[in-house]
This record gives structure tokens, sequence and C-alpha cells, in this order.
């Protein structure tokens, strides 16, 4: 069972980014959170031509080779990802092993050329994070309002809310051994 979130920086990490998150984690999934020392991101997971690291081989990685006080564990990362054919992933998930990636790269502004706004990075980094772990601990995409509605574009994160829909919660707790759910 997971009682507790391990947050590891991957790589150069706002401090104000994790402790969004370890807030979001907190409040939306009532885990408590432990924060981990920085773990480096191996530069051999790079793809120089496209400028971003290979999310499904750094997430065998991470469950692997970086040791954390809990199980269920989530490393954020500054960089871009991508994974299998796609040409980006917000965070990436190892389903019902605990261990999740997410980046905040396209969760920012900037990348976009847009001016930069702290508050909607935040929310929209905790969204992600939630969304990861709740496929971490063993959710599936879910079409209702909810945190595990899928998201493809910084538009569709923006229009999902940050919570679990009452369906996912339930089963989120049954997953967790949680009563009273
Ligand atoms: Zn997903
Ligand atoms: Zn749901």
């Amino acid at each position: 069972m997971f009682r507790a979130v391990s947050l590891v920086p991957l790589g150069n990490v706002r401090q104000d980014v994790i402790d969004a998150v370890a807030g979001g984690i907190y409040e939306h999934l009532e885990l408590e959170v432990y924060f981990e020392p920085p773990a480096p991101l191996p530069e051999k997971f790079f793809d120089p031509m496209r400028g971003q690291f290979k999310a499904d081989d750094l997430i065998t990685y991470f469950q692997q080779n970086v040791e954390t006080r809990a199980r269920l564990k989530l490393g954020i990362t500054a960089v871009d990802l991508y994974a299998w054919d796609l040409n980006f992933v917000f965070g990436i998930s190892i389903l019902k092993q605990g261990t999740s990636i997410v980046s905040y790269r396209r969760l920012d502004n900037t990348f976009y050329h847009l001016p930069p706004n702290d508050r909607l990075l935040y929310e929209r980094v905790t969204k992600e994070a939630l969304h990861e772990l709740g496929h971490a601990i063993g959710l599936d995409h879910c079409e209702a309002p909810c945190v595990m509605h899928y998201s493809n574009s910084v538009l569709e994160v923006d229009a999902k809310p940050v919570k679990f829909c009452p369906n996912c919660w339930r089963r989120l707790n049954l997953l967790l051994g949680r009563q009273g759910a």
C-alpha cells in the first residue's frame, strides 16, 4: 500500500514548483510528502537532435536506480520529455507500480512565448502531478470533469479541474486501502 509520496527533483528544479506540487498532493491526494534530494538526469537519455529526454527510458531508470523513502515516488523535472511515438509528454507513469515523472517545461507559459504566470504554472503542474500519481496508484483515464481526464495541450490541462471526480476518488481510496471513502 502507498501511504506517502516521495518527491524527487530530477536535475535542476524550481523549489517553488516542488512546494506547489507538495501542497497539491497533501490537499487532493491526502498523502504525506517526503522531500528527497535531487537526482541527476543521465545524459544518455537525452536526444540532442530533439532537445528532449526520452521519458520511457528515464522512468525505468528512475524506478530501478533512485532510492526513496516512500514506495510511491514522483520525479519532477524542468526538461522537455518525449516517449514512444509522441512528440512530447507532460508526464509518464508506470501503471500501479507507484512511479511517475512530471515535466513542467511545456506547462510554463514562457514555452509558448507568453508572459510568465506562476499561479497558472503551479496549478498546471499540480494537475499533471496528481494525474500521473493517479496512474501510478492504478487509475485509468476518465471522461468526467476530473483530474484523470487526458490532456494533450495546456488548454486541455486548464479546462480540467484539479480534483478527482467522485468515482475516481472512490477507486483511489480502494486502491490505497483507505476506509470510509
Ligand atoms: Zn494519463
Ligand atoms: Zn474521474
